[in-house]
């Protein structure tokens, strides 16, 4: 092999693993997508900033570890407690932030595209009594939450739905959650997410998301 191959070989490696494991997901819609609801503003600080510096940190987190850089964040958040001391708590509200925030953008959508089918409908009246009883324990699970955290729908392994809301970034992916399941909605109260728009009113915010919900999302979700 010429000298030069090698040479090239070798800085295409080093290049490779010092490229960046975790990456911001790009958003699927413009930042005014969801106007009037939650504002462009509020999106492009929440994608941009706060989104964006969870990846950052949970890069630089992991980058001592190579052997961590080969998991998914899954596998990290599902392993928290046998992660590295040193860096457990970063992967736990770095990566619960990637994690949570790349959940986030996929279950929204502009409000002319937000509807629910008369299947989920269904299924949704099944768990909860009725659709509008549903709204309203989310609701009231945002309201409730103390400080920052989210408000989550999941599927239990049992395959029930349940509204859960969790404190901070955690989820219910990770091993140390108290209920775990799949994720099929979720809203941020955390006050980055509202306040711009909303100021002290997270139960208006909270009321206000049910137009940018992307049932169809929530629908394949509950589905798998
Ligand atoms: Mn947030």
């Amino acid at each position: 092999m010429k000298r030069l191959t090698i040479i090239t070989i070798l800085w295409s490696a080093a290049l490779f693993s010092g490229m960046a494991q975790f990456t911001l997901p790009r958003l699927p819609y413009g930042y005014g997508a969801l106007e009037p609801y939650i504002d462009s503003s509020t999106m492009y600080i929440h994608y941009n900033h706060h989104h964006a510096a969870y990846v950052a940190n949970l890069n630089k987190a992991v980058d001592k570890y190579p052997e961590l850089k080969k998991k998914s964040l899954e596998e990290l958040l599902a392993n928290l407690s046998e992660m590295p001391l040193d860096i457990r708590a970063t992967v736990r509200n770095s990566g619960g932030g990637h994690y949570n925030h790349a959940f986030f953008w996929s279950v929204l959508c502009s409000p002319a595209e937000s509807k629910m089918s008369d299947k989920l409908a269904v299924i949704l009246s099944k768990n909860f009594g009725s659709v509008d009883n549903f709204k309203a324990e989310f609701e009231k699970a945002a309201t409730d939450r103390f400080g920052s955290g989210w408000v989550w729908l999941v599927k239990e392994p049992n395959g029930r739905l349940r509204i859960i809301s969790t404190p901070n970034q955690d989820n219910p992916v990770m091993s140390i959650a108290e209920v775990k399941g799949i994720p099929a909605l979720a809203l941020d109260v955390w006050e980055h997410a509202y306040y711009l728009k909303y100021q002290s009113k997270r139960a208006a915010y909270a009321k206000a998301f049910w137009n940018v919900v992307n049932w169809k999302e929530v629908e394949k979700n509950i589905s798998e």
